[in-house]
């Protein structure tokens, strides 16, 4: 179930309300259930970690598909990882906050206070 929340950018709260209501344009907070989704300043610093830990993975991801198709030279490995990881920005910009939202709420989540507050946030 989270893993699907995961996979449509859904709510790490809810599990329904949408993260991103545009392309590059991230709610403030849930439509469905409102959790604010920034709970403190700096609280997406952990998800610049999770992207650079995903452009990682898919640098290694390109780099053994390369190596089981084309087995080009170093500069060729080079130049098509890049040119994956380069191409899934809009990817891991998208997922890495929610992938961040999700883990966060599963090892710290929300305390009654912060769920009061979201209650007053989604009558307003
Ligand atoms: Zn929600």
């Amino acid at each position: 179930m989270r893993l699907k929340a995961i996979l449509t950018l859904k709510c790490p709260h809810c599990l329904q309300g949408k993260v991103y209501r545009g392309f590059f344009r991230m709610n403030s907070s849930c439509p469905h259930c409102g959790i604010v989704y920034e709970r403190e300043q700096g609280y997406f610093m952990m998800a610049v970690f999770v992207g650079y830990v995903m452009g990682f993975v898919i640098a290694v991801l390109a780099g053994i598909g390369l190596y089981l198709t084309v087995k080009p030279d170093a500069i060729g490995y080079l130049l098509g990882a890049s040119a994956v990881v380069f191409l899934s920005i809009p990817l891991i910009f998208h997922y890495a906050r929610v992938i961040w939202m999700h883990i966060d709420e599963l090892l710290d989540p929300r305390k009654p206070e912060e769920l009061e507050a979201a209650r007053e946030n989604r009558k307003a």
